[in-house]
C-alpha cells in the first residue's frame, strides 16, 4: 500500500454534498484526525468495511460541518487499499475545508487518476476498465456511458484476454515444436495454426471496423442542415429538437447565422448546424453565412439536405444535389436528401432531383418537417444512414486511439503470421509473428504495458478519480 492520498472526488461548484476520498496505507486512522463520530465510541479505524458513521468533520480543532464517513477496507475498495469517503455538504468552500484538514492531517493531495492508477496497479482494473472510468466521467449521451460501462465491466477486456488464451496456446505449441524437437511434440497442422488465426484476424478486424462507430456515438455526430433559403432547414431543426429554437418565417434567408443545437435519440447525439443554406448571394452578410455553411458541409460526418417538394427545384438546388450525390458514401460521409413539405401538393419527384431508381434509395425520405409525427420517421431514416440502428453498446468496442493502436498492430502481427505459413517458412519465423501478436494485445489491456503508456493514460484524468 502506497501513502494516503486525498482529492475532492466530487465536480466543482454547488451540489447537495461533496465527497472527498482518502486512500492508502493509513487512511482510515488519518481519517479519524478529522471526523468524529457523533457516537464518541465509535471510529473509523475500527468500523469494519462497508460502514457508514456520522458525525462531523474538524479543521484546525473547530467543529465544522456534518459529515458522513463510509470505510472501505483493503482490498474491497476502489483502489484495492484502505479508503474513506468523507461526505460534507456540497459548497465548495466548505468541502475545500475539509480537503485542507485531511491535507493538514498528513495526507497527500492526489494526482490526476492517482486513485484509478492505484486500482489498475492493484489488480482491482486492467487498462481499458480504467480507461472505461473515464469515458464514463466524461460520457454526455445514455449510448457512450452503456459503451462505457460495458467496458468498465469488461466487455473489451474479455474479448481480448479470449484472443491472447488462443495465441498463447499457440505460442507455446511452437515453442514446444520447434525448441524441443527430440521430444514427442506433435506437429502443429495448418488447420489448427490456420484456423486459430484466421478467427483472431476476423475478431481484430471487426474490432478495428467499429472502432469508428463507437467514437461517433461517444463524441457525438457532426450533422449540417444545407438547402436553399425557405425550403425548411429551421422547422426540421425544430421537428429533431422538439422545441423553437430557431427562427421559422415565410422570408427567405432569414436563418443567416449558423445555429448550434445537440439532438439526441436512441442514445444517439448529433451536433447540429443549421445553415443559411448554400446559394449566391450578393448580400455581404448572408455571403459570410454561405462562407461558413461550406465550412461546416466539409467537416459534417452527416448532411441533412432539405428541399422543398412544393416549388420547382432551382439550378443551384439542383447542383447542390448533385454535388452532395458525390460526396455520400466517400469517407464515411453520409448524405440524407429530405424531400419536404409532402403535405402540399408535389412539382417534382425523387427522380428529378437525383435521377431514375432514386426513390428506392435509402438516403431519400419525403416528409412534412412540420408535422410532429414525422419525427419517428426522421430519426430512423437517420439512424439506418449511419448504421447506428443495431449498434450494441454493449459489445465490445476499442475506445480511443491508444487501444485502436495496439489492435492494428495486433492485427498487423497476426497477417504477417499467415503470409509467413503461406510463403512456406518455418514455424519458428510464425512464431515470432505470434509473439508481436500477443505483445501487442498485452499492452491493449495493460498487461507488461511499458510505464509511459500508462503514465499517458492517466495523465487524461482529472483530480478525484
Ligand atoms: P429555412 O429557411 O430553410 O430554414 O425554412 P423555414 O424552416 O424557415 O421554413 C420556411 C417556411 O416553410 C415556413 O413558413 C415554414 O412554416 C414552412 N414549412 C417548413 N416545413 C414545412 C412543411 O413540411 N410543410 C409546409 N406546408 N410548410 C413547411
Amino acid at each position: 500500500m502506497h501513502e494516503v492520498i486525498a482529492a475532492i472526488a466530487t465536480p466543482p461548484g454547488k451540489g447537495g454534498i461533496a465527497v472527498v476520498r482518502l486512500s492508502g496505507q493509513g487512511a482510515l486512522e488519518l481519517a479519524d484526525k478529522v471526523f468524529r463520530a457523533a457516537d464518541p465510541a465509535k471510529k473509523i479505524q475500527t468500523a469494519p468495511g462497508y460502514t457508514a458513521l456520522f458525525g462531523h468533520f474538524y479543521a484546525a480543532g473547530r467543529k465544522c460541518d456534518q459529515t458522513v464517513a463510509l470505510v472501505f477496507r483493503a482490498p474491497r475498495s476502489y483502489t484495492g487499499e484502505d479508503v474513506a469517503e468523507l461526505s460534507c455538504h456540497g459548497g465548495s468552500a466548505v468541502v475545500r475545508l475539509l480537503l485542507d484538514a485531511c491535507l493538514a492531517a498528513g495526507a497527500r493531495m492526489a494526482a490526476p487518476g492517482e486513485f484509478t492508477r492505484r486500482a489498475f496497479e492493484n489488480g482491482k482494473l486492467s487498462l481499458t476498465q480504467a480507461e472505461a472510468v473515464m469515458d464514463l466521467v466524461e460520457a454526455d449521451n445514455a449510448q457512450a456511458a452503456a459503451a462505457a460501462g460495458a467496458a468498465m465491466a469488461g466487455a473489451l477486456w474479455n474479448t481480448v484476454q479470449t484472443m491472447t488464451e488462443k495465441l498463447l496456446t499457440l505460442a507455446g505449441h511452437i515453442a514446444a515444436w520447434t525448441d524441443y524437437p527430440e521430444e514427442d511434440v506433435e506437429e502443429l497442422s495448418d488447420a489448427q495454426l490456420l484456423g486459430t488465426l484466421d478467427a483472431i484476424e476476423d475478431r481484430l478486424e471487426k474490432l478495428v471496423r467499429e472502432y469508428d462507430r463507437g467514437a461517433a456515438v461517444r463524441r457525438g455526430i457532426p450533422t449540417v442542415l444545407a438547402g436553399a433559403p425557405n425550403v425548411g432547414k429551421s422547422t426540421l431543426l425544430n421537428l429533431l429538437t422538439g422545441y423553437d429554437k430557431a427562427i421559422v418565417t415565410p422570408i427567405a434567408g432569414t436563418t443567416r447565422d449558423v445555429v448550434e443545437d445537440t439532438v439526441s435519440f436512441d442514445g444517439v447525439t448529433l451536433l447540429l448546424a443549421d445553415t443559411a443554406g448554400i446559394h449566391d448571394t450578393a448580400d455581404p452578410v448572408e455571403k459570410e453565412g454561405v462562407r461558413r455553411s461550406r465550412e461546416k458541409l466539409a467537416a459534417a460526418a452527416l448532411v441533412l439536405a432539405v428541399f422543398d417538394t412544393s416549388r420547382p427545384l432551382s439550378p443551384e438546388e439542383i447542383a447542390l444535389a448533385r454535388e452532395l450525390s458525390s460526396v455520400h458514401g466517400r469517407s464515411g460521409r453520409a448524405v440524407l436528401f429530405l424531400l419536404n413539405k409532402s403535405d402540399l401538393a408535389p412539382v417534382w419527384s425523387a427522380a428529378d432531383l437525383l435521377g431514375d431508381g432514386a426513390e428506392a434509395a435509402d438516403n431519400i425520405l419525403t416528409l412534412a418537417a412540420s408535422d410532429p409525427h414525422h419525427r419517428a420517421a426522421l430519426e430512423k431514416a437517420i439512424l439506418k444512414l449511419l448504421r447506428l440502428e443495431d449498434f450494441d453498446p454493449d459489445a465490445a468496442l476499442l475506445a480511443n486511439r491508444r487501444q485502436l493502436a495496439c489492435a492494428r498492430d495486433a492485427l498487423a502481427a497476426v497477417r504477417e503470421a499467415k503470409a509467413a505459413r503461406a510463403m512456406g517458412l518455418d514455424l519458428d519465423a510464425v512464431g515470432v509473428c505470434v509473439q508481436d501478436a500477443l505483445t501487442a494485445l498485452y499492452s491493449l489491456t495493460g498487461k507488461n504495458a511499458a510505464d509511459a503508456v500508462v503514465d499517458e493514460v492517466f495523465s487524461k484524468f482529472c483530480v478525484g478519480k
